[in-house]
């Protein structure tokens, strides 16, 4: 398979987030179209010499799907020696019944890698994006301390075009969701095991959130007074990239949006 960068297929998008290709943002369809659970076509808008340079580029071919690109980080991901792994990305190691393992969390829920897949609260996981970005984290060993520079998504090469839908997709959401209420904010982010930060920023309420082990997201948030709206920022370690594509990142973080936002 030809590999594609995720931020390849959504440079090519409106960036709108209609909607009719039936996911709720462009950001979102581009990773289905990666996966290849979803064509590029899927997208009504789609002009025809987009379309003709991904089939040139065979992209949406019946054999190009998620299992073969999860398989791809798979085989790799097991490769990789597990003690040494699990330390560098700050998951927890041991062997079990001869079988060593990777135990980690992401966005809350319970992982374990193993020499044989990823399962998820001890069933074998069959969710595309979760086994692509933990095989991937698994595989980048990232190893590199919080350096405490908070940054926003576009401090990340090739993510100027993301900017503005992570914006409104994002961190408008959540202010829009809590604007007027930072008490039920923060009785959120309790929810979400957040801790409460303080320091770096000047706001109103600061708490991290580990999206991976060691991949923190920190929400900033503003209440709203008589004058403004609340509002809300999300800033990220600058070692994220070593982590992590950035591309799954923005991916990860929107799933936690949708999850901060979707109180089940
Ligand atoms: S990718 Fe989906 S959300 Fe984005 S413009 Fe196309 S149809 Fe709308």
């Amino acid at each position: 398979m030809p590999f594609v960068f995720m931020i390849d297929i959504f440079k090519r998008l409106p960036g709108t987030n209609c909607g009719k290709c039936g996911m709720p943002t462009c950001t979102a369809f581009a990773l289905k179209v990666k996966i290849a659970q979803q064509k590029i076509t899927d997208c009504p808008f789609i002009k025809k010499e987009v379309t003709e340079v991904f089939e040139k580029k065979n992209i949406t071919t019946p054999e190009d799907n998620y299992e073969r690109v999860s398989r791809e980080l798979e085989v790799i991901a097991k490769q990789v020696d597990f003690k040494e792994s699990a330390k560098a990305i700050g998951g927890g190691f041991e062997v079990k019944n001869e079988q060593e393992i990777i135990k980690l969390k992401m966005l809350n829920k319970s992982y374990e890698m193993h020499k044989d897949g990823l399962f998820e609260d001890d069933k074998y996981c069959h969710d595309s994006w979760s086994k692509i970005i933990i095989y991937d984290y698994i595989r980048k060993k990232g190893g590199k301390s919080l350096t405490r520079n908070w940054v926003t998504l576009g401090y990340f090469p090739n993510t100027a075009s993301h900017v503005k839908a992570f914006q409104r997709n994002a961190e408008e959401k959540i202010s829009e969701a809590f604007n007027k209420n930072i008490t039920s904010l923060k009785e959120r982010c309790r929810q979400l095991n957040g801790t409460e930060d303080s320091g770096r920023m000047k706001a109103d309420y600061i708490c991290r959130f580990n999206l991976l082990p060691r991949v923190p997201l920190y929400l900033c948030f503003w209440d709203a007074d008589e004058e403004f709206q609340a509002s809300c920022k999300l800033f990220l370690d600058t070692s994220a990239e070593a982590y992590i594509d950035i591309e799954y990142l923005a991916y990860l973080v929107e799933r936690f949006v949708e999850m901060f936002v979707n109180i089940k």
